[in-house]
């Protein structure tokens, strides 16, 4: 009997043995076979490192992008258009890592667990991949920019769209550059600023502040605040560009007054900031179909004195990320609900994608509150941006002038949103090291959504 029982244990244990190494290659099966498949050495899809063999990418009118054909990679025709849209694409190498080509590379090479690979010929390739993005207006964007290192984006906060996407630097794709030899020129060129950039967002964080200031302080809208151009924290001096005087709330906005904000900032304190910087999606990332965006910094919470009035300002440790601030922008737009970007158009391939985006939208502010704050926004522009700038956009904005560190000029930001059932854009404008945010990315915001429109509203 023990011997048939010490057999039997070792049978036990060899069977063990064997279904463990089974389960261990279905899972390493599951886990790389698609990364196996693709691996540049493999010669079906990849030629010198080049991905040659998969769909198509067109923007939202139909424009090629990018196209494989004869073990070779074609960009757009047009050079501009290349050019301004090379961060939604990618480039020849895949170095763009948030590019089309690389982030979507299992729906446009078409692989998949069940099937393997489509073998190559005429017509087996991947899938073709429409984006939401429309190339001639994020080209234009790009043109906007004028050399000068940067990022415009605009979306439709109804759908969720992204329309246009520019990042500065980029380059020719399907033309090479010598990046090495101009370091300064191509700095961080392979990064998608909307997407992976963070900045300090300076003064446009108001925005941040005023939404906890209209649910936090009960008096706020007949508040008058009183500014002398310095704000007095125990002997820290929080400073402002000019003498406000007195200030209400709609003004201290419009005014950008930081010695009322300064004053909001204490009263509401370090908690209530923070919390009402996450709800504006600070300290964590957007999930664009997938790729995730740079996770914006706020550090309120501990924060006291002079650095929490500075943390309410927009300065402090504060950094955001574009696209994530121009969701934000866009839920207030939206009556308080966030419609989180996207930037593939395709419906076929829905279930494909469902499993990165999960729920379209949120609730993140109350409906009240966010009319308070389309209706200060679009006071900002009355009152001070000028409305002639911006006629018949129907613009609610807030600028941002974001101070760098001693010596350099600031970065200019310019956000908000058209006030058009017809034309629902958010958008998001940095210009680095730019200057003033209303004079240097307020013309640049006017001239996108301006061409946006004419694509919109025919
Ligand atoms: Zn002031």
């Amino acid at each position: 009997m023990k011997l048939i029982s010490n057999r039997s244990k070792v049978v036990m244990a060899l069977s063990l043995l064997i279904l463990v190494g089974l389960l261990f290659f279905a899972y390493k099966y599951v886990k790389n076979a698609s990364w196996w498949v693709q691996y540049p050495t493999n010669k079906h899809y990849y030629n010198n490192g080049q991905l040659v063999s998969s769909g198509k990418i067109y923007d939202r009118s139909g424009n090629i992008l990018y196209e494989t054909s004869g073990g070779r990679v074609y960009f757009n025709e047009n050079k501009s258009v290349r050019t301004g849209v090379m961060h939604a694409t990618g480039d020849l190498h895949g170095n763009v890592v948030t590019g089309a080509q690389v982030a979507f590379k299992d729906l446009l090479t078409g692989w998949n667990l069940l099937n393997g690979a489509f073998t190559l010929n005429e017509d087996s390739r991947g899938h073709d991949l429409t984006l939401t993005i429309d190339a001639y207006l994020s080209a234009e964007a790009y043109e906007l920019l004028n050399g000068r290192k940067g990022t415009v984006g605009v979306y439709n906060y109804k759908t969720g769209e992204i329309i246009a996407m520019a990042s500065s630097p980029s380059f020719d794709p399907q033309n090479s550059v010598n990046i090495a030899e101009n370091p300064e020129t191509y700095e961080g060129v392979y990064i998608n600023r909307l997407l992976s950039a963070t900045y300090t967002p300076g003064s446009v964080f108001k925005l941040v502040t005023a939404a906890a200031a209209i649910d936090n302080i009960n008096d706020i809208e007949s508040r008058v605040f009183h500014c002398d151009g310095e704000y007095d924290i125990n002997g820290d001096i929080v400073t402002c560009p000019l003498v406000h005087g007195d200030v209400n709330f709609d003004d201290a906005l419009a005014e950008s007054c930081n010695g009322a904000f300064a004053e909001m900032s204490l009263e509401l304190g370090g908690d209530l900031l923070q919390k009402y910087a996450e709800i504006a999606g600070f300290n964590s990332s957007l999930k664009v179909d997938g790729i995730e965006t740079a996770k914006g910094v706020v550090n309120a919470k501990d924060a006291i004195g002079a650095d929490l009035a500075w943390a309410g300002i927009g300065q402090y440790t504060d950094m955001t990320n574009p696209l994530n601030f121009m969701a934000y922008v866009g839920a207030i737009a939206n009556d308080g609900v966030l419609v989180y970007p996207k930037i593939i158009k395709n419906n076929d391939l829905t279930s494909l994608i469902k499993k990165y985006t999960g729920s379209s939208q949120k609730r993140i502010l109350s409906y009240d509150t966010a009319v308070n704050l389309q209706r200060m926004m679009r006071n900002n522009v009355i009152k001070v941006y000028g409305e002639k700038n911006y006629e018949g956009l129907e613009l609610a904005a807030k600028s941002g002038t974001a101070e760098v560190g001693e010596g350099k000029t600031p970065h200019s930001l310019f956000v908000g949103f058209m006030d058009r059932e017809d034309c629902p854009l958010a958008f998001v404008v940095v210009i680095e090291n730019g200057g003033i945010g209303s004079r240097v990315a307020g013309p640049v915001a006017g001239k996108i959504l301006r061409a946006a429109m004419k694509t919109m509203v025919k």
